[in-house]
């Protein structure tokens, strides 16, 4: 094994939805639907294999998909790029970030991301021999310090990697946040990455707004975001990368050495969805929303005292006032002790300390299952 393969060889994700299956567990560990996406999306990529759209498409994207995903993000987020040029589709955002950190990380470059940071990103840093510099999104409050913030910058920072809404805290950037980002990022004229995968999943009408929309930025940003939570198609891995020509080219030209295309049958079907699906999003949305209180009572009514995110499907509790100190040894009991699965925070921190007492909850699941776990929940007290 490589010196530079630190991580485990299980994600924390597997390993927990593998405990859930053993265990019977009801699983608001991983983060992904258990209900599908729009039918005509379904249907569209139903019809692609039928059509015969089985072989390697273009290594960009098919164009049809590029247009919707530019005339989405102006649609959305009030930029301008160009789909022959500016868009790149890739097999999740997870090879998004993956071939941009190989594009622009030398051994020994600095990668600023907020901490707690998502696995990939310390796995992929790490591949890539850059030196990971957290801002801590730190509990109880989950705000970010701006002084921190500032202090994170220096001569060997290459890119800023920057993730809102927030895995897995739920964090929303607010605009000050962002305005600070974005200044810095000028100010010592570095790179940024800005994952925004959950753009849509917003509660409560708070705003996203992205990075790249910031003065200064749109030139120096590549933007991520992924099929796989707009349209609940976590399973079908159609990610993108939008920004200047000149930085997607080299993120094209590592990705066609990851993975060379991605999943042909599944580009048209995101294509329409794209197109069409702003009403369906907008509706699950509130669906999501409704099941976050639902679970935001429910874990306040066993006795945690959940921080209510205002973005993506996950949030997250402290574990102490449960009689434990260390959210990692919570969640390795849990299915034992009642057959519910989560995740500990501390997979996603460098400064473990600061992520022990948390446990992240995804409520991205059907009614009756996060009734069932609440249930389950309650053998607790
Ligand atoms: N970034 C974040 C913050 C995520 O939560 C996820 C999915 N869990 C990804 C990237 C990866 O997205 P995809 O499944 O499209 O590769
Ligand atoms: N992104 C999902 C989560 O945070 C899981 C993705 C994965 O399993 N790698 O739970």
């Amino acid at each position: 094994r490589a010196q530079r393969l630190t991580s485990s060889t299980t994600t924390i994700f597997a390993e927990m939805s593998a405990l859930a299956v053993a265990t019977g567990s009801v699983n608001l560990g991983q983060g992904f639907p258990d209900s599908d996406g729009p039918a005509f999306m379904l249907e569209a990529a139903r019809q692609a294999i039928a059509d015969g759209v089985n072989q390697y498409p273009p290594g960009r994207g098919i164009a049809p998909l590029r247009q919707a995903i530019a005339a989405h993000v102006l649609r959305h987020r009030g930029l301008a790029y160009d789909p022959d040029t500016e868009v790149l589709v890739t097999t999740g955002a997870t090879e998004a970030l993956a071939a941009t950190i190989q594009a622009y990380v030398d051994p020994g470059d600095e990668v600023i991301a907020l901490e707690p940071f998502y696995d990939s990103y310390a796995a992929s840093i790490d591949l890539a021999g850059g030196v990971r510099v957290g801002v801590g999104l730190f509990g109880p409050d989950f705000r970010l310090d701006h002084a921190e913030l500032a202090a994170a910058f220096g001569p060997k920072t290459k890119l800023v990697l920057i993730n809102s809404p927030h895995n897995p805290t739920g964090v929303v950037l607010g605009e000050d946040d962002l305005a600070a980002i974005a200044r810095l990022a000028v100010e010592h004229d570095v790179l940024v990455v800005t994952d925004e995968v959950y753009e849509h999943l917003v509660f409560d009408g708070a705003v996203h707004r992205s990075l790249a929309s910031f003065p200064g930025m749109r030139e120096r940003t590549i933007r991520i975001s992924s099929a796989g939570k707009t349209f609940s198609a976590t399973g079908w891995k159609i990610g993108w990368a939008t920004g200047p020509a000149a930085l997607i080219d080299e993120v094209t030209a590592v990705k066609q050495f990851l993975t060379y295309v991605s999943g042909a049958p599944f580009q048209p079907a995101v294509a329409r969805a794209l197109e069409e699906g702003d009403a369906w999003v907008a509706a699950a949305t509130r669906d999501l929303q409704d099941r976050r209180d639902q679970l935001a009572e429910g874990l306040t009514s066993v006795g945690l005292d959940p921080v209510v995110p205002q973005g993506t499907y996950f949030m997250t509790t402290d574990v102490r006032p449960l009689g434990y100190d260390d959210g990692t040894a919570f969640c390795r009991d849990l299915p034992h002790r009642v057959g519910v699965v989560a995740i500990p925070h501390q997979v996603f921190y460098d400064d473990v300390e600061a992520g022990r007492p948390y446990v992240r909850w995804a409520f991205c699941k059907r009614r009756e299952v996060l009734d069932e776990a609440v249930r389950r929940l309650g053998a607790l007290r």
